[in-house]
């Protein structure tokens, strides 16, 4: 096997995923939610199959490049369909690096940035965040980082794992080191609907010319094994960077393709969003005040479905075995930099009976 198989590790939320089922552990790891999809959803799908079943464009059904487009406020044109936020971000990686380029990223990260950059080639550059009563932008150090390699500046917005939302200022003064110094920004929003205040800055509306949106019908629409996401492109970008997947799926399952199509329009019209950072912003509050309530210092997130939170002591390995609750370490989010001690992510996207179960465990092993 190519040395480069040494990225096949499995990923810590598979593995924490793997132990909470094998422990009979609340999986308060990875993001997913336990509820099933909407009903808007599922039937949409069921209509589609049988009649939606063959490939579709390597660049996505037409039906659902309009309604993407159409949701988000942009053209068609510059919509590529993909099997998830996964795959967009890697496609990204293939089409905008390559050996000895350099990628800025900020720690703590998301994992799949940094195998997909060297996949490609690239080195990713860490910039970490500050952490003091919240999660901040390290601006200075950001420009630092930046060399005659860099060719990108990668980020999410709502930011995983931290839960934190670039304000408008923040957003602004990146877009404008992105300009000084001619990068592109990839900017991961597959959270985008999933905030407690004002809705997080789009970074495309800052910088068109230059920023790759990254979006995810799962993580919209409670579906994440549907693997439906999306990119929107530069203007006149997108069919090279949609040409790069004909290779590898060709496009993403068809009849999904339709269903989500059908669904974005639905779940807009009908305040779907809203009612879920209303039912989001009740389970966040019952695990933060429930954590609080142990004596643990959070880091109130203002959108994602996921907490931070310090847990002194404690090993994530240990705890999913001995107090059967699973979370996410966080040395995981960070490469070059050592993590704040006693870190960890919590995912609050599992029911109220779940949070407050694992609540209870956690309080008897404290
Ligand atoms: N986005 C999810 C999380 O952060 C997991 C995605 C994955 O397992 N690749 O937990």
């Amino acid at each position: 096997l190519h040395p480069r198989t040494q990225l096949s590790r499995e990923s810590i939320f598979a593995q924490m995923s793997r132990l909470a089922a094998q422990h009979g552990a609340i999986n308060l790891g990875q993001g997913f939610p336990s509820n099933p999809p909407p009903d808007f959803l599922l039937e949409a799908a069921r209509r589609a199959i049988g009649s939606v079943d063959q490939y579709t464009p390597p660049i996505g059904l037409p039906r659902l490049r309009e309604a993407v487009a159409e949701d988000l406020g942009v053209s068609p044109e510059d919509v590529i369909i993909t099997a998830g936020g996964t795959e967009a971000l890697h496609a990204l990686a293939e089409a905008l690096y390559g050996p000895d380029d350099e990628v800025v990223m900020l720690e703590p990260y998301f994992d799949v940035y940094i195998p997909q950059a060297r996949i490609a080639g690239a080195e990713p550059v860490m910039v970490p965040m500050q952490l003091t009563e919240r999660w901040e932008v390290d601006l200075p150090a950001l420009e630092r980082a930046i060399s005659v390699r860099t060719q990108a500046i990668l980020l999410t917005n709502p930011y995983n794992p931290t839960g934190s939302v670039f304000s408008r200022a923040e957003a602004q003064r990146i877009v404008e080191l992105a300009r000084r110094h001619d990068l592109w920004i990839i900017s991961d929003e597959v959270y985008d609907e999933l905030y407690f205040g004002e809705p997080p800055v789009r970074f495309r509306e800052l910088a068109p010319e230059r920023v790759f949106t990254v979006g995810s019908a799962g993580k919209r629409l409670e579906a994440t094994g549907w693997r439906i996401g999306w990119i929107v492109t530069p203007p006149g970008l997108a069919p090279q960077v949609a040409g790069m997947r004909q290779w590898s799926s060709f496009c993403s399952a068809a009849p999904l393709q339709a269903a989500v199509a059908e669904a974005l329009p639905i779940a807009r019209k009908e305040g779907f969003y809203q009612a879920l950072r209303e039912s989001y912003g009740r389970r966040k509050d019952l695990l933060e005040q429930g954590l609080r309530s142990l004596g643990l210092k959070t880091f109130s997130p203002a959108g994602t479905y996921f907490l931070t939170a310090l847990l002194p002591g404690l090993e994530a390995q240990t705890l999913v075995r001995e107090a059967k609750v699973a979370i996410i370490p966080g040395s995981a989010f960070y490469l070059h930099n050592p993590a704040p001690q006693g870190l960890f992510r919590l995912a609050f996207c599992k029911t109220s009976d779940e949070i407050e179960q694992a609540l209870e465990r956690l309080g008897h092993y404290l």
